[in-house]
């Protein structure tokens, strides 16, 4: 059994300098292929549900298609609920199994944060399933999780022993330039930020809107404390365009299994790259 929580599979990595991955998945065969590459390189894996995601395969299929698949990989895997604003749908994954889930009220007030986080803490720790939120306000589109670039915020430093020591969770998502989605140019990451955070919490820090992000870029924000990198947008269009090539060059193909394949192949050779560019290959 290799179903396990954030804070568990997330132990270790800051001393040791690297981080896992965290990628969004929204049917079978693109969780699958996730799982097979994280396999394939002997490498803890973190697998994420939106809100959207949740709705569309259902709240068990999910639970239990995950479970299923990761009793039979031998690596650590978790299943985590991405950016979640809806408290109710929160405490639902938590009573189904998820061992992991973000609750994302970083557009509310700093108290108003506090207040939702502590009060999902408590639910998920007596089910012993662990919590991430966010301080700032990562900018872009998550989703139903929309923040333009004026609500966009960097996560002060000085506030975040306070957060955490009055929520009591588990991983912290922190905004220092990353956005959600596809960039229009390389963004500007600041590097000292996290590491100026990493100086004074021990809390796991969570990189989100890495697409675009160059394989450096990912380095140097390891190197400088994040130990948990989120990869949702570049599995998604790894997905759409494996079923638009095989539609592409065999248009008569009526075994839906052809079709699929290829996702599963596709997403799990983008997570082998990203699992060897985050240094967690070997780790599992
Ligand atoms: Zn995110």
């Amino acid at each position: 059994m290799s179903f396990v929580t954030l804070k568990e599979i997330l132990r270790g990595t800051r001393e040791n300098g690297y981080a896992v991955g965290a990628f969004n998945f929204n049917s079978y065969e693109d969780v699958q292929g996730i799982i097979n590459g994280a396999v394939a390189k002997n490498a803890p894996v973190i697998v994420m549900a939106s809100m959207g995601a949740v709705k569309y395969i259902g709240l068990k299929a999910t639970a239990y298609m995950v479970r299923g698949i990761a009793e039979s990989a031998e690596i650590p895997v978790c299943l985590h609920l991405d950016h979640a604003t809806d408290l109710d749908l929160i405490r639902k994954c938590i009573d189904v199994g998820f061992t992991s889930v973000m609750i994302d009220a970083s557009m509310k007030s700093y108290e108003e944060n506090i207040q939702e986080t502590a009060s999902i803490v408590a639910y998920a720790k007596k089910m012993g399933c662990s919590v991430e939120a966010e301080l700032g306000r990562v900018g872009g589109r998550e989703e139903e999780v929309i923040v333009d670039e004026a609500s966009a915020a960097f996560t002060n430093p000085e506030d975040v022993p306070d957060f955490v020591k009055r929520t009591g969770i588990d991983a912290l998502a922190i905004a220092f330039g990353t956005a959600h989605g596809f960039y229009k140019k390389e963004p500007k990451l600041d590097y000292e930020r996290i590491a100026a955070i990493a100086e004074i919490t021990e809390i796991p820090l969570v990189m989100h809107g890495g697409t675009g992000v160059s394989e450096e870029g990912f380095r140097k924000a390891i190197r400088n404390g994040i130990s948990k990198v989120n990869v949702g947008t570049e599995l998604k269009a790894t997905y759409v365009s494996a079923i638009r090539d095989v539609t592409a060059k065999n248009p008569g193909e009526g075994d839906p299994r052809k079709y699929m394949c290829s996702v599963k192949q596709d997403c799990s050779e983008v997570v082998q790259r990203k699992i060897d560019i985050f240094g967690c290959a070997g780790r599992g």
